[in-house]
């Protein structure tokens, strides 16, 4: 099983050692923190492609997860200021669509470092059916983000 190991550190000055393998499980490990996890996205994104290519990509996403958390902090913060008016969205369902609305920006924010650093994401070759779940993917990720994201800025005018 093909195993690829890189040692990163972002523009903001974290290093971290990232281990990718064949059977996408993934490794992103800190200093002081090791996170573990299985690669849903890069599972999704990467098919099609050859085993080379899809562990280079898959590393490069979980390095772009790290050097582009400060686009999902920012946004998280936009979310939670506290702005006047009442959320027209409230309780357990605005808690849940945050998180997913954070995750699937910080999935986007992360892959658009992926084609804007290596650009066999968009042009190394793979099967008509993997471009379109390539396709899927962005089209997916960008929506719900974008979508969310109205929808949780949303505020109810009548209530005064
Ligand atoms: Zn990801």
């Amino acid at each position: 099983m093909q195993q690829r190991d890189e040692h990163v550190r972002t523009w903001y000055g974290l290093e971290a050692e990232i281990t990718v393998t064949e059977a996408n499980l993934h490794r992103v490990a800190l200093p002081s923190l090791s996170l573990p996890h299985p690669g849903v996205v890069n599972w999704f994104a990467r098919q099609g492609l050859d085993v080379d290519t899809r562990l280079a990509l898959t590393a490069r996403h979980e390095f772009g997860h790290l050097q582009t958390l400060p686009v999902p902090l920012l946004h998280l913060l936009l979310l939670l200021w506290p702005r006047r008016g009442r959320p027209r969205l409230t309780g357990r369902l605005r808690f849940w669509l945050i998180l997913l609305t954070h995750q699937t920006l910080w999935e986007a924010a992360a892959e658009t470092y992926v084609v804007a650093t290596d650009r066999r994401a968009v042009t190394a070759p793979r099967p008509r059916w993997a471009r379109g779940l390539y396709a899927l993917f962005w089209g997916c990720m960008t929506a719900f983000s974008i979508l969310g994201t109205i929808r949780l800025l949303q505020r109810d005018q009548s209530a005064r």
